[in-house]
C-alpha cells in the first residue's frame, strides 16, 4: 500500500446542520476532521437564505437539535424563527460544541479524486487547498445550488436582481421600489409577504399556484417554553418515530372513512394547528387517492378564496381545478401572502396564460405586457437534492465522475454512499427522506447512523467501504415501487426533479418515511454492513475496474460475510 499522509482522518463538506453535527460527533469518538464550509458563517442554507421574511416551516422545538445540553438554556421568540433567529442558534451551537476551530470558511470543495492506492481522497477547493483523507461525510443539503431559468437579457437588466439564496449579506431595502418577483415557491411567498408592506409596487410572476397553508404564527416566552421542556425528551423520540421526523402524526383515518361534516370538521382542526399539519397530519389515503385528495384541496381552496376579495385573483391563485394533486409539491407556509392580494399595489401575473419572454434593461416582458421594475427577484428554487453533489466533480473508483454516474438518474444504497464511489458518504441526499424531512431529525438520524458506521470502520481496520451494485439497484427499485404508490409523480415539481431542464424525473427523495428508511439502515449496520462491500486494504490495481470489482462481488456473495474482510494493515 502506498504509505501517504493523512491530512485528516476525515473532510466534511458544509455548515449547515448535518455537517455541524458531523463534525461534533465524530470529533468526540477521537476522529481528526476538519470541515469546508463554502460561505463565511454557520447554518447552511441559513446563512445563503437572509431574503427578508425567510423563516422555516418547521414549528421549534422540532426545527433544532435534541441534545438536552443544548435546548436546556436556549429560547426561541416565536414558534417559527426567521433567518436571524436561526443564526443565532448556529452561534450558540458554535459556543457550546466549539465548532469553528475546526471549520474553513470561503472554502468551496471544487473536486476530489479518489485514491486506490492509498484508499484515500484527495480534496481540491477553489481557494486552492488540497488535503487527503481516508473518508469525505459529503453534507451540501438539499437546497445548495440555487436555479436561475435560462432568462434571455437577465445581464442586461439595469436594475438589481438576485436568487433569493444569493440575496445580499448586507440586505436589499425594498422600501419604494418595482419589485418584480419570479416564482411561487416557499421563498417567493415568503418575500411577496415582505415586499407588499413597503415597496411601491410588487408584481408576482406565477407559473403554478402554490398551495401556502397558514402558518398560525405567534410569540414563545421563557415560561411556556419552561413549561414544555419537561416533554422535550418524548418529542424528540417521537419525531423519530413520523414519517416526516415532526411530531406530527398522520390521521389513522381515511378521508371518507367519515362523514362531510366530520370530515370538514377535521380539516378545520388541522388548519388551525397550523404549520405541516394540514399536509403531515392529514387523512391517511390524502397522499395516495386522488378521491381523498381532492377533499383536502377543495378545503384549502375555499380558505383562499374567503381572504382573497376579487374573485378572479383569488381564481389565479386557488383554482377550481387544481393544477396537481394537493401536497404532492411542498407546501409553503404563509401569514399575509392572500391577504396581501387586496392591496392596491400587488398583481398576480398568471405565466399559463402570458409566459415571461425576456428580461429586459427595464424588467420583464411578457408575451402580453413590459413591465418595469427597480428590483427582480428571482425565486426559482435549486437544482435540488443532486445540484450539491453533482457540482463537485468527484472523480471515484478508475475515474469515473459522479455526475456522469447519475446523468439517467441517481444510483444510491440508502441514499447514503454510490457504487464507485468509495469511502464517500453523503447526507441528506437523493434517495434519502431528504426533502420530505425535518431538517434537524435528518441531521441526527441519519447522522447518528453515520458516526456508528465510521465508528465501526475504524474499530475493525476497515479502510475502504463501497455500495454495491447489487445494493444500488435494490434501493432505487424500492424507492420507484414506494412512489408508485403515492401521487407525488403527478407533478412536475422538485421533488421529481421535474424543474431543472434535462434532468431526469424521478421522485428524488425516500418516500417510505423516517421509521422504515432507520430500520434498513439499522438493519444493514446488524447484517455487518449489508449493501457495502468491506475492505481491511486497498484494492490491487487489477482490481479497479468496475468488471473486476463486480466479480469480487460474486464472488463474495458466496463467502461468509467475516471472511470478506481483507487482512487488517497498519493504520497509516
Ligand atoms: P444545508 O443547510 O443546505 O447546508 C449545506 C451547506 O453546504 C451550505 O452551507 C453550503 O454553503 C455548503 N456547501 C455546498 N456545496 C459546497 C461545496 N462545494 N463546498 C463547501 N461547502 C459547500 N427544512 C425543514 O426541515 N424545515 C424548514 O422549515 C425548512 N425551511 C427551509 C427554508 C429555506 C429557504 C430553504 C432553502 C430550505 C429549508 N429547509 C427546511 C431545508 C433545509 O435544507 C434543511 O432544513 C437543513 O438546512 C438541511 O441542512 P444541511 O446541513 O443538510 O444542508
Amino acid at each position: 500500500m502506498t504509505v501517504q499522509h493523512l491530512d485528516r482522518d476525515i473532510v466534511i463538506v458544509g455548515a449547515g446542520f448535518a455537517g455541524v453535527y458531523q463534525l461534533h460527533k465524530l470529533r468526540a469518538q477521537g476522529f481528526s476532521v476538519v470541515l469546508l464550509e463554502a460561505g463565511s458563517g454557520l447554518g447552511g442554507i441559513w446563512h445563503w437564505n437572509c431574503y427578508p421574511g425567510a423563516r422555516v416551516d418547521s414549528h421549534v422545538p422540532v426545527y433544532e437539535f435534541s441534545d438536552p445540553d443544548l435546548w436546556r438554556d436556549w429560547y426561541w421568540d416565536e414558534r417559527f424563527p426567521d433567518w436571524r433567529a436561526l443564526r443565532r442558534y448556529f452561534a450558540y451551537l458554535d459556543q457550546k460544541w466549539d465548532l469553528s476551530r475546526d471549520i474553513r470558511f470561503d472554502t468551496r470543495v471544487t473536486g476530489a479524486t479518489w485514491d486506490e492506492m492509498s484508499a484515500t481522497w484527495e480534496v481540491a477547493t477553489a481557494t486552492g487547498d488540497a488535503l487527503r483523507c481516508r473518508f469525505m461525510v459529503v453534507c451540501t443539503g438539499f437546497a445548495s445550488k440555487p436555479h436561475i431559468p435560462d432568462f434571455q437579457g437577465l445581464s442586461e437588466f439595469r436594475g438589481i436582481s438576485t436568487h433569493t439564496a444569493r440575496w445580499p449579506q448586507e440586505g436589499i431595502d425594498m422600501t419604494d421600489l418595482r419589485v418584480g418577483i419570479i416564482g411561487t415557491g416557499a421563498s417567493g411567498v415568503q418575500v411577496t409577504q415582505e415586499a407588499a408592506k413597503i415597496a411601491a409596487s410588487v408584481t408576482v410572476f406565477q407559473r403554478t399556484p402554490i398551495m401556502a397553508l397558514a402558518m398560525q404564527q405567534r410569540p414563545l416566552t421563557r415560561e411556556q417554553q419552561d413549561a414544555a421542556k419537561a416533554d422535550y425528551p418524548a418529542l424528540f423520540q417521537r419525531r423519530t418515530e413520523t414519517f416526516a421526523g415532526f411530531d406530527i402524526v398522520r390521521n389513522d383515518h381515511g378521508a371518507f372513512e367519515v362523514d362531510d361534516d366530520e370530515r370538514h370538521a377535521g380539516f378545520e382542526r388541522m388548519w388551525q394547528a397550523g404549520g405541516f399539519t394540514f399536509w403531515a397530519g392529514n387523512y391517511s389515503d390524502i397522499m395516495i387517492d386522488e378521491t381523498a385528495n381532492r377533499t383536502a384541496y377543495d378545503f384549502w381552496r375555499g380558505k383562499v378564496h374567503e381572504r382573497v376579495h376579487d374573485p378572479a385573483v383569488a381564481e389565479i391563485l386557488a383554482p377550481s381545478e387544481p393544477p396537481h394533486p394537493f401536497g404532492v409539491k411542498r407546501p409553503s407556509l404563509e401569514q399575509t401572502y392572500y391577504d396581501a392580494f387586496n392591496q392596491a399595489n400587488i398583481v398576480v401575473i398568471d405565466l399559463q396564460a402570458a409566459p415571461i419572454e425576456r428580461i429586459t434593461p427595464a424588467g420583464v416582458r411578457t408575451t402580453a405586457t413590459n413591465y418595469e421594475f427597480d428590483l427582480i427577484v428571482l425565486a426559482t428554487g435549486f437544482d435540488a437534492v443532486t445540484g450539491g453533489l453533482t457540482s463537485i466533480d468527484f472523480a471515484g473508483s478508475g475515474g469515473r465522475r459522479l455526475k456522469d454516474s447519475w446523468a439517467d438518474g441517481v444510483h444510491t444504497h440508502l441514499g447514503l454512499a454510490s457504487a464507485g464511489f468509495p469511502n464517500l458518504i453523503y447526507l441528506y441526499g437523493p434517495q434519502s427522506p431528504s426533502g420530505f424531512c425535518n431538517g434537524p431529525t435528518c441531521a441526527e438520524v441519519q447522522g447518528g447512523w453515520v458516526v456508528q458506521l465510521l465508528t465501526d470502520l475504524r474499530d475493525r481496520g476497515v479502510i475502504r467501504i463501497e455500495a454495491t451494485r447489487e445494493a444500488e439497484q435494490a434501493w432505487g427499485e424500492q424507492v420507484t415501487m414506494i412512489s408508485q404508490m403515492t401521487l407525488f409523480p403527478k407533478a412536475d415539481s422538485w421533488y421529481m426533479g421535474a424543474n431543472i431542464p434535462g434532468k431526469k424525473r424521478e421522485l428524488l427523495n425516500y418516500p417510505g418515511g423516517i421509521p422504515l428508511y432507520a430500520e434498513q439502515c439499522r438493519n444493514s449496520a446488524a447484517n455487518d454492513y449489508s449493501g457495502f462491500d468491506l475492505s481491511c486494504a486497498p484494492a490491487t490495481p487489477s482490481g479497479d475496474s468496475d468488471r473486476d470489482r463486480s466479480e469480487s462481488r460474486l464472488a463474495d456473495a458466496s463467502t461468509p460475510r467475516a471472511s470478506h474482510l481483507h487482512p487488517r494493515p497498519e493504520r497509516p
